[in-house]
């Protein structure tokens, strides 16, 4: 490698070499400029432009040039408003008044031929051999693509980046650049004004066509290759060009922006400088416990799925009270994901369950009405999630090395309505009603769940205890 090369443009090569990636930032990001911010004239940008023949699409935030030759239904001439709808969004993330910012302008190029925005003056020298996009300030340059939502996504990626980059004056870790970019370009596009629907946390597929990133962490946790937090903090520009470490910046930052737990330090950090000591300063918020954060982070990616509702899903890894002798009892939630029982179970130690009651899992709205979809403990066998039948009780330890050497997880051991396990460590047991996270608020209702120490009781139903913490 030439050691001519700026450090900018060394990195650019080696993230060359990584592999696809959805854009490219300026890896070492210069000094704010003094235009910074300030008001930024594309109109000689769009004389060259019409000089050129090409086409440009305007509105109040954005100048949209594209060689892309006409086409029906493709949806071009519609992405400048989308764009200023979703500007509002990011106004509001940020805490900018958007009337403060009505002379903000971007101008985005959408390129089918490089040479032909050389050759018009639109693609300065000092642009990269980017691989999807790249931005530079106010100016973006992304390469077309052939899903409109994926083309639509990107373009908004971008647009977050020119806007934390002139806005924000944004230098930070590679996890928060890119994590807050697609976090914040992320969207359901409705049918009518305003079309742009931010849903950082998508409610099904259909929200977000062919991006995947959901599908890449269940990807990443089943070959072991999930990053831990600490990990995603550390991603390098040189190791996270891959749609892999997209995925994961991603989803660091829906964790921190949503969980209860991390949610108030999140925004704190935000409306403070964004500068390559956010992450210090994160783990300088008050409260902040590591352990707690890498928990949390690997049982958010273990159970991450599309309608995933963060203040569902909070875990509690309170170490709980030793199961007496006369046996205990817990109630077990339909509408939350993993929850602690309340016990703790000794290692090697075996332990029935007996549970009773029945929760309703869901709603299956019909022309005539909605219906209640009930369960017992054992579930019901019209659907399945994750390899069980939903509505099915699942009694498990979270288990920080697993065997396959993959990320930190809950290990189910036992499931149904009368359940034996053997405890596989001593701390805290956990249970859950089986059922995809987008049902958990359609469901109602709890299970009453005996516990008794196979070795101290075989009469469970006698247990007076309730659970302290
Ligand atoms: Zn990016």
């Amino acid at each position: 490698m030439n050691l001519f090369l700026t450090r900018g443009a060394a990195v650019m090569l080696a993230l060359l070499a990584v592999g696809r990636m959805p854009c490219t930032t300026a890896a070492e990001p210069a000094p704010p400029r003094a235009e910074a911010g300030q008001a930024f004239d594309p109109q000689p940008l769009v004389s060259r432009a019409e000089r050129a023949g090409l086409r440009v699409f305007q509105s109040r935030h954005l100048v949209l040039i594209t060689d892309r030759p006409p086409r029906q239904g493709d949806g071009l001439a519609e992405l400048p408003a989308i764009f200023d709808e979703a500007f509002g969004v990011w106004c509001g993330h940020y805490g900018f008044d958007p009337a403060s910012l009505a002379q903000w302008r971007a101008c985005g190029c959408l390129v089918v031929d490089r040479e032909t925005f050389r050759a018009a003056g639109l693609l300065p020298a000092t642009v990269p051999e980017f691989a999807n996009g790249y931005c530079d300030h106010h100016r973006f340059w992304l390469s077309d693509q052939s899903n409109p939502a994926y083309r639509r996504h990107l373009l908004l990626h971008e647009g977050v980046h020119a806007f934390t980059a002139t806005l924000r004056n944004l230098n930070t870790p590679t996890w928060y650049t890119e994590g807050i970019a697609e976090w914040l370009a992320t969207h359901r596009l409705e049918p009518t004004a305003p079309r742009f629907r931010h849903t950082p946390l998508p409610a099904s597929p259909e929200d977000v066509e062919q991006l995947g990133r959901i599908e890449m962490i269940h990807r990443l946790r089943a070959t072991q290759t999930c990053p831990s937090l600490e990990a995603l903090f550390s991603l390098r520009p040189t190791l996270h060009g891959t749609i892999s470490s997209y995925a994961a910046a991603w989803a660091g930052v829906s964790f921190l922006a949503d969980h209860p737990r991390y949610a108030r330090a999140f925004a704190t950090i935000e409306r403070g400088p964004l500068d390559a000591a956010l992450t210090q300063r994160l783990r300088q918020q008050p409260g902040w416990n590591p352990a707690a954060a890498s928990r949390d982070f690997d049982a958010f990616t273990e159970t991450l799925d599309y309608g995933y509702d963060l203040s569902r899903m909070v875990i509690d890894w309170a170490p709980g009270q030793p199961v007496p002798a006369a046996g205990a009892v817990t109630q077990v939630q339909a509408e939350r994901g993993w929850q602690h029982t309340g016990w703790q179970v000794q290692a090697g130690r075996g332990y029935q369950l007996q549970a009773s009651g029945r929760v309703r899992v869901g709603r299956l709205r019909q022309a005539s009405g909605t219906l209640d979809l009930e369960s017992t403990a054992n579930g019901i066998s019209i659907d399945w999630y994750r390899g069980r039948p939903i509505g099915r009780l699942l009694a498990a330890q979270w288990d920080d090395h697993p065997q396959d050497g993959g990320r930190p997880r809950f290990t189910v051991l036992g499931e149904g309505e009368a359940i034996t396990i053997t405890a596989a460590a001593t701390g805290p047991l956990y249970v859950k009603i089986n059922n995809p996270p987008a049902n958990l608020s359609d469901a109602g209702g709890s299970l009453a769940v005996q516990i008794a120490s196979v070795s101290s009781s075989s009469t469970p139903e006698k247990a007076e205890s309730t659970p302290r913490r």
